[in-house]
């Protein structure tokens, strides 16, 4: 965007989660309960004996796919022993130190192999993908599974220097990998993405799209990756414009939402239309639509379908409805 383009958004666009009464509740994979002891990790003999006590558990991750049992629409989390999790996971330097909750020290690891076919652990429980049975945990449980599988799969993916191509090692329990070519010792960091999304109203109505895969029916707010060198509200106008033809302003932050598929942040916003006429950019969405406030009362009768329950878009539409 020329920079004689920009617009300034107006002033206190960012309002604190906890100035929102609209989200009383965390999103589905906040709320977590855990103390993350950040300022332990670095201590390598504290984290040992972490990993060593009696009291410790482990979060299992296998294919990127969390370990709960449960039946019907409501499940937990399966946490191993530490003994239990290593028959499946021997390498326990590879795990990472997640936190400590009222019980212990609690880890989460990668267990089994992740091109066999079957899972381990079987006996305790199944291994879900947590984006389907996410609705179906409590908060906290939600958060921890969403940490560990975030958490899991970028130490996968970061086994080897971005830099130099060197093995890396964890570090600072398992929330660093370092780069072991003495001539470079890159610290790598996990990874947070931060996305924008957006409910944007125009009076008693509020801008929707769908994607062409969704099932039928299904409409939800406009989202988008914030790109480098852009500000929030910045990249709330740019997706707006490029997906749907809509100028926007008054962009205000409600709400955000880990998303660890597998590594984003979500950051929902309302924001408000300021000009332009719906016109689809024929790429991101298969079609867009305003939908008037009455049309979610009589939704089963014009077959409108909203996002699922775990998403920060039923929660920024719901805000918006004020059915929260
Ligand atoms: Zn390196």
């Amino acid at each position: 965007m020329p920079i004689d383009s920009f617009v300034p958004m107006a002033a206190g666009e960012m309002v604190p989660d906890v100035a929102d009464p609209g989200h009383r509740t965390p999103n589905y994979f906040g709320g977590g309960a855990l103390d993350r002891a950040a300022d332990r990790r670095g201590d390598r003999d504290w984290v040992e004996s972490m990993r060593e006590a009696e009291d410790a558990r482990v979060v299992p991750v296998w294919r990127s796919r969390s370990l709960v049992f449960g039946e019907g629409t409501l499940f937990e989390p399966v946490l191993l022993s530490p003994a239990v999790a290593r028959t499946h996971s021997p390498n326990a330097e590879e795990w990472v130190f997640l936190g400590l909750d009222r019980v212990g020290p609690v880890f989460a690891a990668e267990v089994g192999d992740a091109h066999a076919e079957s899972a381990p652990f079987t006996e305790l429980g199944e291994f879900h993908d947590l984006h389907r049975v996410g609705a179906m945990l409590g908060r906290s449980e939600g958060s921890l599974l969403a940490y560990a599988r975030a958490v899991i799969t970028w130490s996968g993916r970061h086994r080897y220097c971005g830099c130099c191509g060197h093995v890396t090692r964890p570090a600072e329990g398992g929330h660093v990998r370092r780069c072991q070519n003495e001539t470079c010792e890159t610290d790598h960091f996990p990874r947070t993405d931060p996305a924008i999304i957006v409910l944007v109203a125009d009076g008693d109505r509020c801008l929707l799209g769908r994607k062409e895969i969704w099932p039928d029916g299904v409409y939800s707010t406009l989202a988008g990756f914030v790109e480098p060198g852009e500000s929030l509200s910045e990249a709330v106008i740019r997706e707006v414009r490029e997906e749907a033809g809509i100028e926007v302003g008054d962009v205000r932050y409600r709400s955000s939402q880990p998303w660890p598929f597998p590594s984003s942040l979500m950051l929902g916003f309302h924001a408000k239309r300021i000009g332009g006429n719906l016109h689809l950019d024929g790429q991101e969405l298969a079609d867009a639509r305003w939908f008037h406030r009455d049309d979610f009362l009589r939704r089963k009768e014009i077959g409108l379908k909203l996002p699922s329950r775990v998403s920060i878009a039923r929660r920024l539409i719901q805000d918006w409805l004020g059915t929260d």
